[in-house]
C-alpha cells in the first residue's frame, strides 16, 4: 500500500478519479476486487484500499491521488513500506492485459 488518506479528508472527490487502479472509495463505501466486496475502510472521509494501491507503480511517476488533493492529506503510510518489485507485481495482477514493459512510469526512477 503506502497511500494513505488522513482525516484533513474534506470529501471533495478529486482523487477518486485520478487513480489508474481505482483504489480510492468514498466513505461508506465497500470496496472491491476481483467480484468480491468488502467493507468499507472510513465511514466519513475517502480511502484507499491498500491491496489496490500501486502507489501509481506501471503508470506514474507520482502518486496522482496526492497530486488531485487539494488538502494534501493524500500521504505515505510509514506503517507499510513496499518495494517497486512487488507494487509492479500488484499493477501486473490489477491489470492481467497490461503490458508493463521495462520502462514502467514509477516513483522510485523519478529523476
Ligand atoms: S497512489 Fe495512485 S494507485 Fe494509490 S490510491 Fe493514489 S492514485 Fe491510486
Ligand atoms: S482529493 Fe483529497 S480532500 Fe478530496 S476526496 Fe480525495 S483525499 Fe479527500
Amino acid at each position: 500500500m503506502a497511500t494513505l488518506i488522513t482525516e484533513e479528508c474534506i470529501n471533495c472527490g478529486a482523487c477518486a478519479p485520478r487513480c489508474p487502479n481505482n483504489a480510492i472509495y468514498v466513505g461508506a463505501a465497500q470496496w472491491e476486487l476481483e467480484g468480491v466486496s468488502y467493507q468499507a475502510l472510513a465511514q466519513d472521509i475517502y480511502y484507499i484500499a491498500p491491496e489496490k494501491c500501486t502507489e501509481c507503480v506501471g503508470f506514474f511517476d507520482h502518486e496522482e491521488c496526492a497530486a488531485a488533493c487539494p488538502v494534501d492529506c493524500c500521504v505515505p503510510d510509514p506503517r507499510i513500506p513496499e518495494s517497486e518489485t512487488l507494487l509492479i507485481e500488484r499493477a501486473r495482477r490489477l491489470h492481467p492485459e497490461a503490458p508493463f514493459d521495462g520502462d514502467f512510469p514509477s516513483r522510485f526512477r523519478k529523476s
